[in-house]
């Protein structure tokens, strides 16, 4: 018997989170290392959010366990955010807020799968999806689109994986890592798809609405047709630059939200007190400040395009939400700069890493090891001397 047990053996570690502890640790041996591996915000929590967190701790009212689902106005807060700003009709009886998305998905995982149930993954996909799905005796199944199609998956390819072992199906739009936005009616055309199937659950990760480019932000949970079907994901991390508070949120079919609220008051008691203040402050005021993020990751979007298509042998789309390019990188396959050989994205990160001291994450971890992934949430300065030097350690490889 291993003190570990085979489940947890057999997860992943965390790829964006083990790349970007590489990169905290070489720049502590003083390597100036520029991360472009985790997708966080480099802005500062808007002031106004601070604020309501610092009135919350000087009121003395917020320092007993929370309700374990959240306080009550802040789950009337979301419900209303959800009702009216997205078309999904949610009650606070369907809201449950959580330690960041991370640990609503894994409740959400918990609470719906039974050993052997599959899930459906559009891929590439988020790294975390698979590895909470498996370890809670779930089976990821994963329907893939390429570079050519914008990485999206077909409602024809979707129909193809269903089998009568599948329990739901998960998607991020914006995606991360590829950025890609499923239009209306592309999600109409998948919701025709598991129409029939009943006992098929949706759950749509939706952290990335507010970082979108293409004009349409569209939730499957507005669809009457799947009414009582449709998990919607949400938060404040990415929105908001607020990764580090740590307050994620869902909208659910009320038998779901209470078993993830079971989750919770058997795991965490419920999500930390001052950090749901300041998310009620984030979601009941003007969404300026978010705004004004949005246009900068809009600018360095064009910016990082345009720097690398300049780079030979990249293969780049133009994603349309969230802060991440995913280029095709496998014409550096097999090419060599002295004993270093790289053989798949994998290889090339630790050499970009190694060479250029910029640290992107592989495609593997997301499903797709011809791919790597760079974050754009950093400054144009950074983001500038990155991709150059990029450039310079790619051209080394013959
Ligand atoms: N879903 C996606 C698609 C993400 O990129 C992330 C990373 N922030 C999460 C969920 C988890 O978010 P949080 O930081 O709120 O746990
Ligand atoms: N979601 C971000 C990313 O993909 C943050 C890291 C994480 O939560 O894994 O890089």
């Amino acid at each position: 018997m291993g003190l570990i047990s085979q489940r947890i053996e057999a997860m992943e570690e965390s790829a964006t989170i083990a790349m970007a502890q590489k990169a905290r640790d070489l720049k502590a041996e003083g390597i100036d290392v520029i991360s472009l591996s985790l997708g966080e915000p480099d802005f500062k929590t808007p002031k106004h959010i601070q604020e309501a967190a610092k009135e919350a701790i000087d009121s003395g009212k917020y320092f007993a366990y929370p309700p374990v689902p959240g306080y009550p106005d802040l789950r009337e807060a979301i419900a209303k955010k959800f009702t009216e700003e997205n078309g999904i009709p949610t009650k606070a009886a369907n809201v449950v807020v959580s330690t960041g998305a991370k640990q609503s998905l894994a409740n959400i995982f918990m609470s719906i799968l039974d050993p052997e149930d599959e899930v459906i993954v559009l891929s590439p996909y988020w790294v975390s999806y698979s590895d909470i799905i498996k370890v809670v005796g779930g089976v990821p199944v994963f329907v893939k689109g390429t570079i050519e199609d914008d990485f999206k998956a077909s409602a024809e390819q979707i129909a193809k994986a269903i089998t009568p072992k599948t329990k739901a199906l998960i998607y991020s739009s914006p995606c991360n890592p590829t950025g890609s936005v499923f239009t209306h009616d592309e999600l109409k055309e998948i919701a025709n798809v598991i129409l029939p199937y009943e006992n098929i659950l949706v759950i749509a990760d939706e952290i990335y609405e507010h970082i979108n480019f293409s004009g349409d932000h569209s939730s499957m949970g507005s669809f009457p047709e799947l009414e009582g079907r449709v998990i919607t994901v949400n938060g404040v991390a990415k929105g908001f630059a607020m990764t580090g508070w740590r307050i994620g949120y869902i909208s659910a079919p009320e038998a779901i939200a209470k078993a993830c609220s079971k989750i919770q008051g058997q795991s965490t008691s419920g999500a930390n007190t001052i950090a749901q203040r300041a998310t009620l402050a984030a979601l009941t005021s003007s969404l300026e400040p978010t705004q004004k993020m949005a246009d900068k990751y809009f600018e360095r979007r064009q910016l990082v395009h345009d720097l690398l298509v300049e780079i030979p042998g990249l293969k780049v789309n133009m994603p349309k939400g969230a802060f991440y390019f995913f280029p095709e990188v496998t014409t550096y396959f097999g090419k060599s700069n002295g004993d270093v050989t790289i053989n798949n994205a994998d290889d090339l990160c630790m050499y970009l890493l190694a060479d250029a001291h910029v640290s992107l994450v592989t495609g593997d971890a997301f499903g797709a090891p011809e791919c790597i992934r760079l974050s754009y949430a950093a400054s144009e300065e950074d983001l500038k001397e990155a991709i150059n030097r990029i450039k310079v350690a790619l051209a080394k490889l013959t």
